[in-house]
């Protein structure tokens, strides 16, 4: 695998979507290449940062209150209701 290959597959690897076999071939490239090692873990740093703006931002206690009500709802047997 090349750079240009690993650095197509870097965001595919941080989102878990890689096949085992493009996974093999991306963390064999990884370990022999510095940059592209760097470059993966920007990404995954990248991809944490946004997913603790989306959790802060868009989740307020509000909706995560109503979230969570509405999944013990759900989980509820039907024989507590009677
Ligand atoms: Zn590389």
């Amino acid at each position: 695998m090349n750079c240009k290959k690993a650095g197509v597959l870097i965001s595919a690897s941080v989102d878990g979507e890689l096949s085992a076999s493009e996974e093999q071939g991306f963390l064999l490239h990884l370990s022999e290449c510095k940059e592209c090692r760097v470059e993966f873990d920007d990404a995954k740093k990248t991809k944490l940062i946004i997913q603790e703006k989306i959790i802060q931002f868009k989740a307020p206690d509000a909706l995560i209150v109503a979230i969570m009500q509405l999944t013990s709802l759900n989980t509820k047997e039907p024989h507590l209701y009677e």
